[in-house]
């Protein structure tokens, strides 16, 4: 992989750009992508957004969000942007796999494939160009690096930073985790300096759900919580039933596996989702317990140290069974280590 500051003397305004992120795009997979896309624009170049699959309600007020393309939805024409492009920009995922049936055609693309992510152990292979830094809050952060590298600072906007702004914000947990660096403040401190309303972002995110959300947050958190105090663990595991019964739909999960980390003394939390076509984990931490070895090691996943997901095709049960077998299996090894 060749270093990510030969990209954007190497664009032409001739060519067709293609920037992509993971699929269920979070605010930081969005809204890098969706600034990378106006900085791009806005210095000439023909550029389209893919995401993978839908998005949630909770992102539609982005700057830029009605042009993107969803690859679910609109198939034939993303297959075909996809197909001519000279450039495809992978933001936020580490691996094809994360923007699922866009993997293959994503593969077999002649256009350079350029990584801006800071995932755990990237499939380096097939990028051609790009960065990958697991020390960086955000993928939003590496994109303003990249825009204040590019020699056209001048070209930031508000829209600009106010993409970027809610991506760092949704990653750090509004400012709170460890990556939350120096750098990350003098950078929102930059963006602040375009009139970003930094309050109304917020709310957009985290007061922008309907009733149905809460009282499905309630009834998981009473029925559906198990915890496991001899390894400082919590787990949920949710039915079909219960996202059915509440009417659940993209994003209404976000954030749920965090609740648990508020009990005094839980050091990791797990949450179990029954989709349609797999079950789907999400795993954080604080600390010194290793989610993405976790999730990678038995849950065919990956991430973050603190923070990971992964995925399976066994039951819910089957899934729980697997969980806790594994979580003793995994904390002696950690004891050890
Ligand atoms: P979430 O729990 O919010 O879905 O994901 C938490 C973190 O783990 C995110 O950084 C996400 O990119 C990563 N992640 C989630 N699911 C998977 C997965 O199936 N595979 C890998 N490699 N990473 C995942
Ligand atoms: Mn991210």
């Amino acid at each position: 992989m060749k270093e990510i500051n030969e990209v954007f003397q190497s664009l032409s305004p001739a060519d067709s750009i293609v920037i992509t992120m993971h699929q269920k795009p979070d605010p930081d997979a969005m809204g890098s992508a969706l600034a990378l896309y106006l900085f791009l624009r806005q210095a000439g170049f023909n550029c389209r957004v893919i995401s993978p699959t839908n998005w949630a309600d909770f992102l539609e007020w982005m700057p830029g969000i009605q042009e993107v393309v969803d690859y679910e939805h609109s198939k034939d024409q993303a297959n075909q942007l996809i197909q001519f492009a000279n450039w495809i920009f992978c933001l936020d995922f580490n691996n094809m796999s994360r923007t699922r049936f866009m993997e293959e055609p994503l593969l077999q693309s002649p256009a350079k494939k350029v990584l801006i992510d800071h995932h755990r152990e990237p499939q380096l292979e097939v990028f051609h160009y790009g960065i990958s830094d697991i020390s960086k809050s955000s993928t939003c952060e590496m994109v303003y690096d990249f825009i204040i590298s590019s020699g056209k600072e001048q070209l930031m906007n508000k829209e600009i930073a106010t993409c970027l702004y809610a991506g760092v914000m949704a990653d750090t947990g509004s400012f709170r985790f460890a990556s939350t660096t120096a750098s990350v403040h003098h950078m929102v401190a930059y963006l602040k300096g375009f009139d970003i309303q930094h309050a109304k972002i917020h709310s957009a995110i985290y007061d922008n759900f309907q009733e149905n959300r809460l009282r499905f947050i309630g009834h998981v958190l009473t029925f559906r919580m198990e915890i496991l105090y001899e390894f400082n663990t919590a787990l949920i595991a949710i039915p079909k039933s219960d996202t059915q019964k509440f009417h659940i739909k993209t994003g209404d999960t976000e954030g749920l596996v965090n609740y648990p980390l508020s009990i005094q003394g839980i050091e990791m939390a797990a949450l179990l989702i029954d989709r349609d076509e797999e079950r789907k984990w999400s795993f954080r931490s604080k600390e010194h317990f290793d989610c993405n070895t976790f999730a990678r090691k038995y849950f065919n996943g990956g991430g973050h140290y603190n923070a990971s997901g992964g995925r399976s095709l066994d039951s819910l049960e089957e899934n729980v069974a697997k969980f806790k077998m594994v979580l003793k299996e995994f904390s002696s090894l950690q004891q050890q280590s």
